[in-house]
């Protein structure tokens, strides 16, 4: 028997997003806990009963990483018996629900070149601002317009100028990283950076859309409000950082840093965006300056508490590359932006040699 293979065929296929390794937990309407296994979902409700009823995540993280071992014993070929057959649900049959009640969302910052890109578009000398090498940019997004993957987004109005209040005309999406938190910490004791992957329960795919001309308008000196807290798109499954291998951070940014924020690992994931079915950027988080460890430690620092189920996000993630653009203001800052019926779909998926490939789902969303 292959420890790889699932008596579920369709994870087995080549390129499938959510193979034996992966097991993504997610949360199916109305209220159940189910993990997505190739093209099926496993309803842990209809599998192992009440304590797997809820409508989001929060407080189940650590029981969920302790079944993680068990789910892959029981989807491994070979011992089907232990899953009752209602369990499973074809994924196009389930409608899903954001994962966790998200307290709280930051966005950070955490891509050297997408700084550097949207930096040289104000300051061509000097695109890089001197603090970026030192202090984890972040700012405190809006935890309560962030929506499902599939759910249409409404063009949103704002002032885009001195005296003109109108729709915006410069709709942009951005491509990043999302990272939940499952254990919180206590108010005033912050997270030393060799133990904040312990609080990084998993991963998913952000898009934080963003009206670039009512962010140019009102952004200094406080930074982003009104130009991002319309809406912020996330997909269904997480998954959990056992499912991935992590990465040596890059001694790039440990030279001029503090030793607060000295440790953590990095992330080998890809990122692709399409408009309209058009690839228009594919990264890696590989390449973003500060890893997630980094960011937690950051976070916490002044003693700022956590929660479980609270969004971090790694701003948008861009590479060296031109088509590794993260977001439309850096390929194209004098537009065309996004117009009416646009849809913006986001993938992702860890492909490290000798590891099954990680898949991320999608998020996507219609501009309504
Ligand atoms: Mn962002």
């Amino acid at each position: 028997m292959n420890p790889h293979r699932s008596w579920v065929e369709s994870a087995n296929r080549a390129g499938c997003d959510f193979p034996l390794a992966n097991l993504p937990f997610g949360v199916i309407d109305p209220g159940h806990i189910g993990v997505a296994i190739g093209d099926m979902v496993l309803d842990l409700y209809a599998c192992l009963g009440r304590d797997w009823q809820a409508t989001a995540l929060n407080g189940l993280t650590e029981a969920a990483r302790k079944l993680r071992p068990k789910l892959i014993e029981w989807l491994g070929e070979g011992t089907q018996k232990r899953i009752p057959e209602r369990a499973l649900i074809p994924q196009s049959q389930c409608k899903m629900r954001l994962p966790f009640t998200i307290g709280d969302y930051t966005d950070f910052y955490a891509s050297i070149h997408h700084a550097t890109n949207v930096g040289r578009l104000f300051r061509p000398d000097k695109p890089l601002l001197p603090n970026y090498k030192h202090v984890p940019i972040a700012y405190h997004g809006r935890a309560s317009s962030v929506i499902i993957s599939g759910t249409p987004v409404k063009r949103p109005a704002g002032q885009l100028a001195e005296g003109v209040f109108g729709p915006t005309e410069r709709l942009d999406y951005e491509m990043e990283l999302g990272m939940f938190i499952g254990a919180g910490n206590p108010l005033s004791v912050p997270i030393p950076v060799r133990e904040a992957e312990e609080h990084l329960f998993g991963f998913c795919l952000v898009n934080d859309w963003s009206a670039r001309d009512i962010q140019r308008w009102e952004y200094q000196p406080l930074g982003p409000f009104l130009s991002k807290s319309f809406a912020t798109s996330i997909s269904p499954w997480v998954v959990m950082r056992e499912a991935l291998e992590p990465i040596t951070s890059k001694a790039g940014n440990t030279g001029t840093i503090l030793p607060y924020l000295r440790g953590g690992n990095g992330y080998d994931i890809t990122l692709e965006v399409y408009l309209n079915t058009q690839l228009m950027g594919r990264s890696n988080t590989r390449d973003l300056y500060w890893t997630p460890a980094q960011m937690i430690a950051h976070h916490t620092s002044n003693g700022c508490n956590l929660r479980s189920g609270d969004l971090l996000a790694s701003g948008t993630v861009s590479g060296d590359a031109p088509e590794a653009r993260g977001c439309l203001l850096e390929i194209r800052p004098e537009g065309p932006f996004l117009q009416d019926g646009d849809e913006v779909v986001i993938r992702g998926y860890a492909e490290t040699p000798g590891h099954a490939r990680i898949g991320f789902g999608e998020c996507r969303g219609v501009i309504a």
